[in-house]
């Protein structure tokens, strides 16, 4: 449809009752989408969406190749046996996620899920042809239809149930090479989403229902966002608000050096969980991190372990990657560590008499729960600090919130912005090569899991969250990347044979000169087209009217509406 006389072309004065957010709005208004019979969370493309989304899907694919993927296309109806293997299949289809389907009946009965996400799909086309460390690492990816059952559906394309994802599986011999890429598609959607003119930042993410080690959201700031991002711009750190770590204010008054920090529940990697109470691992003693806890003002040792494992060592616990819990120890349990008698640890232990563990070594220390020696016997209670067992970056997961401190750099403070989940990057490493067999022979002739990534953006969530951000009272203000056209030719009156020959023939010459443009020739009102242009939100206007007799047209940019007269033959030179 270039044309809207010929074409199939509606829009809408009032404002759908069902819609809430603007972009939803909008796009139900501009005719860009309509719902499937009234349904929520399925949404039929219209032609001037169908050119937004390849417009997307082209800056998606040129930046994916830029960086070596190849595209691919994977099945969307896949048997239940993968999402087996994997592990998955209990946990999307009992949260209701997937969509299932049977084939057959009795013994002959297959199961089969619409694809909400694809690691299991491109896993199983990979393993038979992968074998040797020389053919990774490489990267696939798609832009297609995803299937999820969302509960809540919303927003339009925000929150749809079939909606368009592009998804790109990475595969590494070593964890470098997975680090090396993941940099890479960092890289690209940084520049994806700049190229579609969105405000976003990247965060610090949990990697959630699909797992791995590390992960960033892109999120795109907005109002209606249903995630909360904790941001520190100086200091350079973002992150989703589950994720995002700060400073405690320290108690007042308290002891110079030392800083606060409330019990942290849940389970955390060693790694992040040292970083979380500001020490360095190698401070992890036995099965105790000994760390004063400064919550109300007192300080409290907790105890680390590893779920399942009794006999968990400082090694263990060092190398340990996955889970792990910790709570506070008990006053009997760090008595029976230290040797120490209960009262002579802990928060009320004496100045006199007590330990002092900060600057020991891990031997020290280990030696030193086995028979104390009274001469180490120092200071602690609520001198810690300075030299002793200093917390220099303490920081509670659980209530980030806008306004504490930020780790990084302590004279910041964090600020709080809401976030459209635009896309997002994992690393997997082993999570689904494991259990579904996709090896591969090592240089030094081992078969070993290849190590994963995966990356996803949703390509028809995107022009949501653009609207969102760039629209006026009158209408979409689409960025020129991604408008569904370019330019909108308006002749004023088309009844006007002068008008409606100088029309078609700037329309040929903007054609020829490769410019996307829609042509308005309704025999409808100039006011009635003029809102129409402004709430499809096409970004340049010409307009063809009285000036004609002048030799000259109106162009009207949509974002500042500035106007301007450009003589009729200048036009392309002027939008070139
Ligand atoms: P959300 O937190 O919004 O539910 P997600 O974390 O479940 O998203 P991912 O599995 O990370 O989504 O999928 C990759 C991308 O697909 C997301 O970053 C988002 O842009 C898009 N996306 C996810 N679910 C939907 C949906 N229901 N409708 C439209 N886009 C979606
Ligand atoms: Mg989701
Ligand atoms: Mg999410
Ligand atoms: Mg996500």
């Amino acid at each position: 449809m270039t044309r809207l006389a010929t074409g199939f072309f509606f829009t809408l004065r009032e404002v759908p009752a069902e819609a809430v957010a603007v972009s939803h709005q909008l796009l139900l208004r501009g005719g860009f989408i309509r719902p499937l019979a009234g349904t929520a969370g399925l949404y039929a493309y219209g032609p001037l969406m169908q050119r937004v989304l390849q417009k997307v899907s082209r800056i998606v694919r040129e930046e994916m190749d830029a960086i070596g993927a190849q595209e691919g296309l994977f099945c969307q109806l896949q048997p239940a046996d993968i999402w087996r293997e994997s592990g998955r299949w209990a946990v999307y289809t009992q949260d209701g996620t997937m969509f299932t389907l049977k084939d057959g009946e009795g013994e002959h009965a297959r199961e089969y899920g619409l694809g909400p996400t694809h690691e299991e799909a491109v896993c199983d086309f990979v393993r038979p042809y992968l074998n040797s460390y020389k053919q990774l690492p490489f990267s696939l990816y798609q832009v297609q239809t995803k299937f999820r059952n969302e509960k809540r559906p919303r927003f339009g394309l925000m929150r749809g149930r079939e909606f368009i994802m592009k998804d790109a599986y990475s595969f590494h011999a070593t964890p470098e090479s997975l680090e090396e890429t993941y940099r890479a598609m960092y890289g690209a959607y940084t520049r994806i989403f700049q190229r579609a003119g969105l405000d976003f930042r990247a965060v610090e993410a949990d990697s959630g229902a699909i797992g791995g080690s590390g992960s960033h959201e892109f999120m795109a700031l907005c109002d209606i966002g249903e995630d909360t991002i904790l941001y520190c711009d100086p200091a350079g750190y973002a992150a989703n608000v589950e994720k995002a770590v700060s400073l405690i204010e320290p108690p007042e008054p308290v002891a110079s050096g030392s800083y606060a920090l409330k019990p942290t529940p849940g389970i955390r990697s060693v790694e992040e969980q040292a970083r979380m109470l500001g020490v360095p691992v190698s401070r992890i003693v036995k099965n105790i991190v000994y760390i004063a806890l400064w919550a109300d003002g007192r300080e409290q040792p907790v105890l680390a372990s590893i779920r399942g494992d009794r006999q968990i060592n400082e090694t263990k616990l060092k190398n340990h990657t996955g889970a792990l819990d910790l709570r506070l120890a008990t006053e009997a349990e760090l008595a029976a560590w230290t040797g120490l008698k209960p009262g002579f640890v802990g928060p009320n232990a004496p100045i006199e008499g007590a330990i002092r563990i900060a600057d020991r070594s891990v031997a020290e220390l280990t030696d030193f729960s086995t028979g104390c020696n009274q001469n180490d016997v120092q200071c602690v209670g609520a001198n810690w600090g300075e030299d002793g067992l200093v917390l220099p970056e303490v920081v509670d997961i659980d209530t980030a919130q806008a306004g504490d401190r930020c780790h990084l750099a302590p004279e910041y403070r964090l600020e709080s912005a809401r976030g459209i989940e635009l896309g997002h990057v994992f690393k997997l490493g082993a999570q689904y090569s494991a259990p579904m067999q996709v090896l591969f022979t090592a240089e030094n002739g081992e078969q070993k899991p290849v190590l994963m990534g995966c990356y996803g953006i949703g390509v028809s969530r995107l022009p949501a969250a653009v609207v969102e951000q760039s629209h006026d009272a009158d209408g979409i203000i689409w960025p020129i990347a991604i408008a569904p056209y370019s330019v909108i030719l308006v002749p004023a009156n088309v009844q006007l044979e002068a008008q409606k020959q100088a029309a078609e023939e700037l329309y040929a010459e903007l054609q020829g000169a490769g410019i996307d443009v829609l042509l308005d020739d309704r025999l409808e009102r100039a006011g009635v087209k003029f809102k129409d242009a402004d709430l499809l939100g096409i970004p340049i206007r010409v307009t063809l009217g009285r000036d004609l007799e002048q030799g000259a047209v109106e162009v009207k940019i949509r974002r500042s509406g500035a106007v301007q007269k450009v003589p009729l033959t200048g036009v392309v030179a002027y939008l070139k």
